[in-house]
């Protein structure tokens, strides 16, 4: 019953607002624009109704708009919690205000959620700042509309040009030669410097450094925020990142998203490398609608353990229990430490956590059958290996396969995207169901994707999956972790590694 307006920032989900996650996590519907980055978008919880309004920021329908409107108050009637989840901050050239007034006079009780507009937070993640002591003391924001000056055409370009300062423009790649004419003919000087940053703080981020003279001739895309005054020259010495670590000048592909490859990531990036997002997979309910899980977990006290081999089938698995305690009489294996710590957060400690954190080691160390007549549940992927089952088999066990979720591919990526995946130096996977979905992908031209030189694989499943897909350079990660992965790459590629195999 109440909507909540909120802003998703400019595109790296480490930039959306704490309030902004919280309230992605627990809506059951989100309505988005498509601007905003498929890493926001997979923080929303699995359950909750996606809706893409579809509106594309550089055209500004009002029969759309009224659409969007007609939408909000329909879902703000029937649903507890709904996001309005904009590109960027919800009030900055969001019509996010019309949106607002709509539900008010609907009746709806509205919450706005600000965030970091992309006019401000795409340049400064560039290392531009829009105001600096000495080259610019105001900031002023347009729309890059080109037209007649006033309450529905563009902004007054002579005017802005001689307010002089920084100018920040947003939708303004359509008309960005006018613009830098309108400028230049207000009494700016030609060579003022201009940036041009498209789709910043997103992996496939592209800045294109020129003057108001060059702005025409900028080959970038929509949606790109163009900053123009002297402040547009600075911050290209700086190293993003700050000081080099062992993994500088390296590009790695993490084929995870959300916030179960934050670890991953933030791994790389202190180590020096720039990080490449790929997502490429989404977990989703079991064929059934989760039926046979509810059933299963209904009947856990049946079991002598259970057996878990992944965050996603901890949550499942617990959110399908409901109470920890009908798990007292159970015994609980946990595959690894992050699928050990999803357990602990659930109030469970698990009873065995293997050395080696693999589907083999946790074969290895389970006990024997003991002659008890109850048997194993194993909720686990759909279409997960039969290494556990077969492999407590052996030991005497009967095991109870239950399928917990799916993990489906997503849409393909963007070409820019996939063009910086196939240059990069390093692919991580971290599951079989991520190298299955990469080797799907194709270039535009429908080859398959040239695959990075170095692999890395999380544990040694998906390593001998990768290694008879016929992929070269395959290695294991030193543990199955984040710190792991990038301890095998420091080794291959750090200074003392020096790149040898
Ligand atoms: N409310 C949004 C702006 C919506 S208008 C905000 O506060 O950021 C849409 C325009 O925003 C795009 O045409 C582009 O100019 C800019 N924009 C949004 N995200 C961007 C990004 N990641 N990189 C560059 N420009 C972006």
């Amino acid at each position: 019953m109440t909507v909540y307006l909120v802003g998703a920032g400019p595109g790296d989900p480490g930039l959306l607002t704490r309030r902004g996650a919280e309230l992605l996590a627990r809506a059951d519907v989100v309505l988005h624009d498509r601007l905003v980055s498929p890493a926001v978008l997979d923080l929303v919880h699995p359950d909750a109704t996606l809706i893409d309004v579809g509106k594309d920021p550089d055209e500004d329908g009002d029969a759309r708009q009224e659409e969007i409107a007609r939408l909000l108050v329909e879902h703000g009637r029937s649903s507890a919690v709904v996001v309005r989840l904009k590109g960027g901050d919800p009030f900055l050239f969001g019509r996010g205000g019309e949106e607002r007034d709509a539900l008010t006079q609907a009746g709806i009780p509205c919450e706005v959620v600000p965030g970091v507009t992309s006019a401000f937070g795409v340049p400064a993640a560039a290392g531009i700042p829009v105001t600096q002591r000495g080259l610019a003391s105001s900031v002023t924001v347009v729309t890059g509309r080109v037209g007649e000056a006033g309450a529905g055409g563009g902004p007054d370009w002579e005017a802005l040009a001689r307010a002089g300062g920084t100018l920040v423009i947003l939708m303004g790649m359509t008309t960005r030669g006018a613009i830098a004419d309108a400028l230049v003919a207000g009494g700016r000087a030609a060579d003022t410097p201009v940036a041009v940053i498209e789709r910043g703080t997103t992996p496939s981020e592209r800045m294109v450094r020129t003057t108001l003279a060059g702005l025409a001739a900028v080959e970038l895309e929509a949606p790109a925020v163009i900053v123009v005054g002297a402040v547009a020259a600075l911050g290209a010495a700086v190293p993003p990142g700050g000081p080099a670590g062992p993994l500088a000048g390296r590009t790695v592909v993490v084929t995870r998203a959300g916030p179960r490859a934050r670890g991953l990531v933030e791994a790389l990036e202190r180590a020096g490398a720039s990080v490449v997002e790929l997502p490429l997979t989404r977990q989703v309910d079991a064929s059934d609608g989760g039926a046979a899980l509810r059933a299963a977990a209904a009947g856990v006290g049946d079991h002598r353990w259970v057996v878990l081999t992944s965050v996603n089938a901890v949550d499942r698995f617990m959110a399908a229990v409901r109470d920890a305690r009908a798990l007292a009489p159970v015994l609980v294996a946990a595959v690894g430490p992050a699928t050990a710590d999803a357990l602990r957060m659930a109030g469970v400690e698990p009873d065995l956590v293997p050395a080696e954190h693999s589907a083999r080691g946790l074969v290895e160390e389970f006990p024997a059958a003991d002659g008890a007549d109850r048997g194993v549940l194993f909720p686990c992927a759909q279409g997960a290996p039969d290494t556990i089952a077969e492999g407590l088999g052996q030991k005497g066990w009967e095991v109870q396969r239950v399928e917990a979720y799916r993990t489906e591919p997503l849409a393909t990526p963007e070409p820019a995207l996939l063009a910086r995946v196939a240059a990069a130096d390093a692919l991580t996977l971290t599951a079989t169901s991520s190298l299955r979905a990469f080797l799907a992908l194709r270039t535009p031209d429908g080859a398959p994707l040239p695959v990075p030189a170095h692999v890395v694989c999380i544990g040694p499943t998906t390593a001998e999956t990768a290694r008879s897909a016929g992929l070269a350079g395959v290695h294991e990660a030193w543990g199955a972790s984040g710190d792991g992965i990038v301890a095998e790459l420091v080794d291959h590629f750090g200074p003392e590694g020096g790149g040898g195999s």
